[in-house]
């Protein structure tokens, strides 16, 4: 192959990728590599330019075998990590020598390598969510099979906390099933068509024993009449019912959750006809910090309070997954001593 024929070849594979051959010479590159290596790594020695071992060692055993090696390249640009997925394939009749060259291809798999990653985390999390009401349950079994056997006081109370146990696994278990149903639905748009007031204010009648129980008046603030939107009755539900529990849980101390609703011709964030359903709570508020992150799995701003709660630390992933699909958005803004306003912004 010509040193043109080469080059045009090289330049064509849609990644980084060079070619070294038997004179441990890179004799090709092209701009992706260059911008990746350097820009004068043609005709140097290839490890001057690639340092790290393993890709090193994958050159040198593709050279020697005249066979397949592959190997893992991780950079960083000084802001982030990128992993690239090495491969040497072995190319007779090229180079300077009689034999052949390496071609090493760079593919960057960093976003394979995240999505693995966020897999582990969450695996971990989950084992972790649930061993901690496990744990509790098996302690009470063994203290209600041993000291415990014959106290009716103490087996009472401890098959309450057993019971409470057994709930918050339940719930865990339920959340961890809407969120993946919510998330494999997510592509598809729902198209039920609904009445969104009624819908509220029977969301909140189901919620009113809880908020008497927590002290709290639940109001529905103002409000545009009957409003009709295109969506998934039950989600919708699921969404104003976290929404309006976690104004009760975290904003009880504020004494009130209030429930509002616009319709507007032009809602400047659906760029088109929009509702939005205000759920506002004068609790303690946000810490600034958190609201970024207030939407992941398992993410708690105050993880004391929400175990004490019993919470999942699910209940707006949940939200936001189902707010996605109507292809709407989810604004949080909160105030410490102030309270806390979510809005869920819906296409109309
Ligand atoms: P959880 O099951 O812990 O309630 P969520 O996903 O519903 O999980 O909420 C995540 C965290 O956001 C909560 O643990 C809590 O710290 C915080 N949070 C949610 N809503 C409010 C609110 N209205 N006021 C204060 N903090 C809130």
């Amino acid at each position: 192959m010509s040193d043109d024929l080469l080059d045009g070849f090289v330049q064509a594979i849609p990644m980084p990728a060079l070619m070294v051959d038997q004179t441990e010479r890179i004799i090709a590159a092209n701009t992706d590599a260059k911008t990746l290596l350097g820009q004068n790594i043609v005709g140097r020695h290839f490890a001057t330019i690639l340092r790290q071992p393993q890709v090193l060692e994958a050159i040198e055993q593709s050279l020697q075998s005249k066979g397949t090696k592959a190997a893992r390249h991780l950079s960083n640009d000084g802001a982030q990590d990128t992993t690239f997925d090495v491969q040497c394939r072995y190319m007779n009749g090229v180079g300077a020598v009689s034999g052949g060259a390496v071609l090493t291809t760079f593919q960057d798999v960093t976003h394979l390598e995240q999505a693995s990653q966020m897999r582990r985390d969450f695996v971990a999390n989950v084992s972790h969510e649930l061993r901690t009401p496990l744990t509790a349950l098996m302690g009470f079994i063994e203290t209600l099979r041993g000291p415990a056997r014959n106290d009716p006081a103490a087996r009472d109370r401890f098959l309450q906390i057993m019971a409470d146990e057994a709930n918050r696994m339940n719930r865990l278990v339920g959340d961890l099933l809407s969120l993946n149903r919510v998330e494999s639905e997510e592509r598809v748009r729902p198209n039920q068509q609904l009445e969104l007031t009624g819908l509220l204010q029977s969301t909140m009648n189901s919620l009113r024993p809880l908020a008497e129980e927590a002290g709290v008046t639940l109001t529905l603030g103002a409000l545009d009449g009957p409003l009709s939107v295109t969506g998934d009755s039950d989600q919708l539900r699921q969404v104003f019912t976290n929404l309006i529990e976690n104004g009760i849980k975290y904003g009880a101390s504020g004494g009130s959750v209030t429930v509002s609703v616009l319709s507007s011709e032009r809602d400047a964030a659906m760029r088109g006809p929009g509702v939005r359903v205000k759920v506002i709570d004068k609790g303690p508020g946000i810490d600034s910090v958190h609201l970024p992150r207030l939407t992941e799995r398992f993410y708690r701003a105050d993880n004391h309070r929400s175990r004490q709660l019993g919470g999942t630390g699910l209940g707006l992933a949940i939200v936001k997954h189902i707010v996605n699909r109507h292809r709407g958005r989810l604004r949080v803004e909160s105030e410490l001593g102030k309270g806390s306003v979510f809005t869920v912004i819906l296409p109309r």
